[in-house]
């Protein structure tokens, strides 16, 4: 089958490659024309594990094409995927200019029957805009050209990505009509094998799924940052705490680990987006609100502990931190709690000593080079001349570390763990001072 792809950012590039090879043909269009010549090289802009290797072949085998010509891309592919970026605009809202470009350019070129599928994290209501917006290309250009809207959201995960868009556990497809249906069944049946996963619905309904899984998942993490908290005072222990409550099979144990805040490009402006949707029809959001203010406290806790050991006079203390990324196995760094925390060390006149796996390079592009900060070659390096290593992302390198190689390097062994990667009573009894998250009682 044809594809063309309008994105060519994690959502994307997963999605455009991941069909090509099902054996599909399919074209990817980006503006961005420095990105576009890196992949036309064979150069992957993102950290996406398995995902250089996949893009590679395809482009080899002729199956996958990049391109700034969004006519190329228009005249493509029967199926037209809009997968650009949704971000939040200033009032909360998710910002669909990109979006509704696309759907522009598709109505200028089209010269036959295409099926626009939104994949996008879009609010309820944005396949009409874009009917519409498609709809008026075409009356300008005295065109009768059919086309149909579908909502497909996608529920990748980034850092597993590949694995997540070829072994779903669900396909989300919101339609109008049975013709539609049947051809995206039949597009994404190489994805669809073991048993049915693909759930059809009305368009409204399949916008909203998208936003009610990332509500809910961030939800999660907010309840479970608030206990934390709770426990820290009561004197008890948020990780026996996890483990005693996840063994309810009505509760489990996925995504209820406490931390530093969540991140990335997704929870918190979709949470954010949902709760704005909320309030344009007059409904206030509580819980919504709820999830995103506790959020915000926590992303302030690492520094809270950094102030309780060193007081407020931070000038001239240096801080190693290990993970910038918002989560392991990514280079992301949008809405990082990493970046909430260095912001706070340099306004308070301290220095940063970093490492992390992937996303030096993000890194120094969002902050440029600057003094306070110094991206370092590993994460030994990061703790020379400390005063303390604050553990912002759980990469599994920084699970079994040499501690004894921390505390020679570290001016006094602290250490404030952002993820609670470590068991306090070890850290203690190697005379560490140690901070978790919601430790109140140390094991
Ligand atoms: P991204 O920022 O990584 O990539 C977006 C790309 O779109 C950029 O390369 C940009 O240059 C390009 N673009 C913008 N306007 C364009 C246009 N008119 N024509 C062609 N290309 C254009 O974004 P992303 O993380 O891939 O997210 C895309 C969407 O998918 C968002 O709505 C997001 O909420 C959603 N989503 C993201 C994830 C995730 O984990 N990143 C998961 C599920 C859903």
């Amino acid at each position: 089958m044809k594809v063309t792809i309008f994105g060519s950012g994690y959502v994307g590039l997963v999605t455009g490659t991941c069909f090509a090879d099902a054996g599909n043909d399919v074209v990817c269009v980006d503006i961005d024309a420095e990105r576009v010549a890196q992949l036309q090289n064979g150069e992957v802009p993102i950290y996406e594990p398995g995902l250089d290797d996949m893009l590679t072949f395809n482009q080899e085998e002729g199956r996958l094409r990049f391109t700034t010509d969004p006519a190329e891309g228009v005249n493509h592919g029967l199926f037209q995927f809009i997968a650009v970026g949704t971000p939040a605009d200033e009032d909360g809202s998710a910002d669909l200019h990109y979006v509704l470009n696309v759907a522009q350019t598709i109505g200028q070129h089209m010269d036959d029957y295409r099926i626009i599928v939104d994949k996008s994290t879009v609010p309820v209501g944005t396949a009409d805009k874009v009917r519409s917006v498609v709809g008026q290309q075409l009356r300008e250009r005295g065109s009768s050209l059919e086309f149909d809207v579908v909502s497909n959201p996608e529920f990748l995960k980034e850092g597993a990505a590949i694995d997540d868009f070829v072994k779903p556990d669900r396909i989300i497809v919101g339609v109008d009509n049975p013709r539609t249906a049947e051809l995206m069944k039949a597009l994404y049946s190489p994805f669809n094998r073991n048993h049915d996963r693909l759930i059809s619905m009305d368009i409204r309904s399949a916008e909203l799924t998208k936003y009610a899984a990332n509500a809910m998942l961030a939800t999660k993490i907010s309840f479970m940052n608030e206990l934390s908290n709770i426990a820290e005072r009561l004197g008890a222990d948020i990780e026996r705490v996890r483990i005693g409550i996840g063994s309810d099979p009505r509760i489990g144990y996925h995504f209820i680990y406490p931390g530093c805040g969540f991140g990335g490009s997704c929870f918190p402006k979709d949470v954010q987006a949902l709760a704005h949707t909320a309030q344009e029809y007059d409904y206030q959001p509580e819980l919504l609100e709820a999830v995103q203010r506790v959020n915000r406290n926590q992303k302030d806790i690492l520094m809270q502990r950094i102030r309780e050991y060193f007081g407020d006079e931070l000038q001239g203390r240096t801080f190693a931190l290990w993970g910038l990324a918002f989560k392991p196995n990514t280079d992301d760094m949008r809405e990082a709690p990493s970046r909430v925390l260095m912001e706070a060390l340099w306004d308070a006149g301290a220095q940063v000593q970093a490492y992390d796996p992937e996303a030096m390079d993000e890194v120094e592009r969002i902050y440029g080079e600057r003094a306070d900060l110094e991206l370092c070659d590993n994460q030994y390096d990061a703790l020379e001349d400390a005063d303390a290593l604050v553990v912002c992302t759980e990469w599994q390198v920084f699970r079994s570390p040499d501690f004894e190689r921390i505390r020679q390097a570290l001016r006094q062994p602290v250490i404030i763990d952002g993820r609670n990667v470590y068991t306090p009573s070890v850290m203690e009894a190697m005379g560490f001072t140690y901070y978790g998250i919601g430790r109140g009682e140390s094991i």
